[in-house]
């Protein structure tokens, strides 16, 4: 009997409202935000994901403002630690070593490489015929 008394009041209540016609129902406008906020919002949780996964001890990037890029993809950044034994960097670490944005003492930026630079081969030339002259034969 409780429910029903809560559902008689509920309907009084909401006859109440309808008679008085002071009160219109409120449309609330569904909250479209621009993609330059929704880029704000993302870069701003990037970098709180990036504070705290570095406060566990999970953020070691080698560029001065350590990237997102390891953030977005697995939550974490070991590339110091793995530059330090001469392996490869992430994309967006290696292109800021260019840049003058590397932070370990000791390494040639030029000696840095991304996974992507690392998996071609050395000489891309090597293996391949293509715009060569055909060999003569004798
Ligand atoms: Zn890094
Ligand atoms: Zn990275």
């Amino acid at each position: 009997m409780r429910a029903l008394s809560r559902v008689l009041f509920c309907l009084g209540a909401i006859a109440l409202l309808d008679c008085s016609g002071a009160v219109e129902p409120v449309q609330e406008a569904p909250v479209v935000k621009s993609l330059e906020a929704r880029r704000l919002a993302v870069a701003a949780e990037l970098q709180a994901m990036i504070a705290t996964s570095a406060a566990e001890g999970g953020y070691n990037c080698c560029i001065k403002d350590p990237c997102v890029h390891c953030v977005r993809l697995t939550g974490h950044c070991g590339c110091a630690e793995g530059l330090k034994r001469g392996e490869p960097v992430c994309d967006e670490c290696a292109y800021m070593w260019t840049r003058g944005q590397g932070s370990i003492p000791g390494i040639d930026p030029k000696d840095v490489r991304s996974f992507l630079e690392a998996s071609r081969p050395e000489d891309p030339e090597a293996g391949c015929d293509c715009g060569k002259p055909e060999p003569t034969a004798d």
